[in-house]
């Protein structure tokens, strides 16, 4: 088969959880539009709660959906259960092993789940990329978490899927571990594997990601080249409290992305890269405002939800 433009696209994709005992129905995919090149790290980023893990486990055959379409490495979910779900590699976000398995046992029984032929099988090669040659004999219960992880990647490899998803892949991870699974992840995506992360931390993104997309409440908030994410994170705020009580925004400041609160406040939304915040306070100045105190403040992940949020509507 030739190599689709994109691994994974999902068109008005949606799932809503049927209430059960105290939950209340759940929308947690409101109808989402999303695609993944091929050939890149897309990172998908969300707070707890997003509807991250809902997506990917629709892909995985985990969670069925409740409409719309997914095609994996162009194969419809629908249509073509299996041969798409061949092409996916998935990392779960929660760890799931038998204990009772030794390592190389765990890679041979999942090779054999996916039909992969003895002679294909690459089950020591793997655990030796994932750091776990040593390791290959213990059981998995004697395994730390952060191997257990690994082996849980090295799981996903088995079938060598042309596209391979890690949910919070470093949620409880250390440091140190984090590092190695991202330099492993880093060399997979240079032998042609089409990656896709999710997260909940922002700087984890911003290293390894090319495009990222946002998640919040179900709905995709953006999706974009990481550099223009990270353009909207080069936005400042400057906090103002005038003197005296402001009627309106003066002239001086049009041109300014500038709005004042209930409370009298004057917000000013800035780029770090174009503007200084001297420049600024001259126009504060020629507007007549006199500065009784302010601040500067740093968008967390939150402001760009409500910057973008608001930019949307
Ligand atoms: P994320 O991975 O981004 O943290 P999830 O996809 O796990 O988000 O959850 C999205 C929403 O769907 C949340 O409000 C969550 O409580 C709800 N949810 C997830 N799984 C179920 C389920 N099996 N039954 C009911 N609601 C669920
Ligand atoms: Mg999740």
């Amino acid at each position: 088969m030739t190599a689709p433009d994109y691994a994974i696209e999902a068109i008005g994709l949606e799932k809503t959880y049927r209430a059960s005992g105290k939950m209340a129905e759940k929308r947690a995919l409101n109808a989402i539009d999303l695609k993944v090149r091929r050939g890149s790290i897309f990172g998908l980023l969300g707070p707890n709660g997003a509807g991250k893990s809902t997506f990917i486990n629709i892909l995985a055959g985990l969670v069925t959906k409740t409409g719309g379409r997914a095609r994996i490495w162009g194969l419809d979910i629908d249509e073509e259960p299996r041969a798409s779900r061949a092409a996916l590699g998935v990392v779960n976000q929660e760890i799931t092993m038998d204990p009772f398995f030794t390592p190389l046992q765990a890679l041979d029984l999942q090779a054999g789940y996916y039909g992969v032929p003895k002679a294909e099988r690459r089950s020591l090669e793997i655990l030796a990329a994932v750091g776990l040659d040593d390791k290959k004999d213990a059981y998995v219960r004697q395994l730390s978490g952060g191997m257990k992880r690994r082996l849980m990647v090295a799981k996903a490899l088995v079938h060598a899927p042309p596209v391979l998803i890690l949910d919070e892949p470093t949620a409880g991870v250390d440091v140190e571990l984090r590092r190695s699974l991202w330099t492993y992840v880093r060399e997979l995506h240079a032998r042609g594997t089409t990656i896709i992360l999710t997260t909940h931390y922002l700087e984890e993104a911003e290293e390894l990601c090319d495009e990222i997309a946002i998640i919040n409440h179900g709905n995709v908030l953006a999706q974009e080249p990481k550099s223009a994410l990270l353009a909207r994170l080069d936005q400042r705020l400057l906090k103002i409290t005038p003197r005296q009580a402001l009627q309106a925004i003066p002239d001086a400041l049009a041109g300014l992305d500038a709005s004042l609160l209930e409370d009298g406040t004057l917000l000013i939304r800035f780029r770090s890269t174009e503007t200084g915040i001297g420049r600024l306070l001259e126009k504060v100045r020629e507007g007549g405002i006199g500065v009784a105190d302010l601040s500067t403040e740093q968008p967390s992940l939150e402001d760009v939800f409500v910057a973008m949020t608001s930019t949307a509507a």
